[in-house]
């Protein structure tokens, strides 16, 4: 298949194999951050870890828009569903994340809530349009990349008049999570947590470009490669990262050229400025309060805010007992860290949200067994 294999390439793998095993330098360690689901699961279903060399470290990072929607935000959907009794539409793995006392979407949809799962935000625009008399909400979650469906959808019911639509919404900023991890008393105490580097988000920059990770490499001294979700992809995102390290340079570079640009999409860019604008704090799991670093709808389309249109309880939920997920999404421990890993938790029985999002750290080590493996400590910081 053209476009895809070429990214897969045993030769080529090799090659990049061999150029990072000559260009790590033996007497140091690589400690690189992927802050996307994607890389992770790019690493481990393509066991690019075992390529290689032991003093390159890959540390999987909070880069899951399932799994860093803290519980409290899935009680709201819930009491959305239940007390208000809204038809909310939702992506598909949100429904089986684990709300307060494991609760969840399903169950509730099992239990009589009309919960609907939609593929797009247009699906939930026509269930707007086909229901009339009732209230329609869309659970909006995700990163920069989903975001412009979300403020399409809340333009078009604006534009066609829908008063029975509104947005409940979760949607949260790459860049500053990154600051938060590189400012986390776990990596500022770098005994704890080392983090030399980032590979980027390839389909987030895509619409932000890289521009934005400029000040945050500059000020923090880590380089940030762009990197998309092949193999070679992240092996040559790998290369580029480690031979910043070695220059003692600390630069946005792009390696994801085919895609991201940059200034990224204006377009894009645009409509979501138009729609949403910043919140001035959002809780995150695993990172808690984090300034600046989620959107909320702009007061001159409050008719479509589902938090404005309905009155939702400030929540006081708490993570699973045992659950690691908020250390997992930091960076600071690994899946086989949870005592629950495999042992009650299990992608069919999902405690946390690590276990239920197809780009969750517990679900990669999961489906692609390398918890089976010995233990290399590869995935660990040293
Ligand atoms: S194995 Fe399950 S309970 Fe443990 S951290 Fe992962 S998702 Fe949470």
């Amino acid at each position: 298949m053209k476009y895809v294999d070429e990214f897969r390439a045993r030769d080529l793998a090799e090659g990049l194999a061999g150029a990072i095993r000559r260009e790590a330098a033996p007497g140091r360690s690589y400690n690189i951050m992927e802050f996307c689901g994607g890389h992770t699961h790019a690493i481990f279903r393509y066991g690019v870890q075992d390529l290689m060399p032991s003093n390159v470290h890959y540390i999987h990072g909070p880069g899951c828009p399932v799994c860093v929607l803290p519980i409290g935000r899935i009680d709201n959907a819930l009491e959305l569903a239940e007390r208000h009794k809204v038809i909310l539409c939702t992506y598909g793995d949100m429904m089986r994340v684990p709300a307060s006392g494991r609760r969840s979407l399903l169950k509730a949809k099992a239990d009589g809530a009309d919960v609907h799962m939609i593929y797009s935000t247009q699906d939930a625009l026509r269930i707007a349009a086909e229901n009339p008399t009732r209230q329609v909400v869309l659970f909006a979650i995700g990163f920069e990349t989903t975001t412009p469906p979300t403020a399409i959808a809340l333009k078009a019911a604006a534009d066609r008049g829908l008063t029975n639509f509104s947005v409940f919404c979760n949607h949260v900023l790459t860049p500053a999570a990154i600051k938060e991890i590189v400012e986390s008393p776990e990596v500022r105490d770098s005994a704890r947590v080392a983090i030399d580097a980032f590979l980027g988000p390839s389909h987030v920059s895509s619409v932000i470009g890289s521009a934005p990770y400029e000040p945050f490499a500059k000020v923090y001294r880590r380089p940030v490669v762009i990197a998309g979700f092949e193999p070679l992809d992240v092996m040559q995102a790998t290369l580029m990262a480690i031979r910043q390290l070695n220059d003692g340079r600390h630069e946005v570079e792009n390696q994801y050229v085919r895609v991201v640009t940059r200034e990224g999409n204006r377009k894009a860019q645009g409509v979501v400025d138009e729609v949403f604008e910043l919140r001035p704090s959002f809780a995150w799991r695993g990172l808690g309060e984090v300034a600046d670093s989620a959107l909320r709808i702009r007061a001159e389309f409050a008719a479509f805010d589902a938090e404005r249109r309905f009155e939702i309880s400030p929540s006081t939920a708490r993570e699973p007992k045992s659950c690691e997920c908020p250390s997992i999404l930091r960076g600071a421990k690994k899946p086989t860290d949870c005592k629950l890993f495999g042992n009650g938790c299990t992608p069919d029985n999902p405690i946390g949200s690590c276990m239920v999002s197809s780009e969750g750290a517990c679900a990669a080590y999961w489906t692609y067994g390398r918890f089976r493996q010995p233990a290399s400590g590869s995935e660990a910081a040293a």
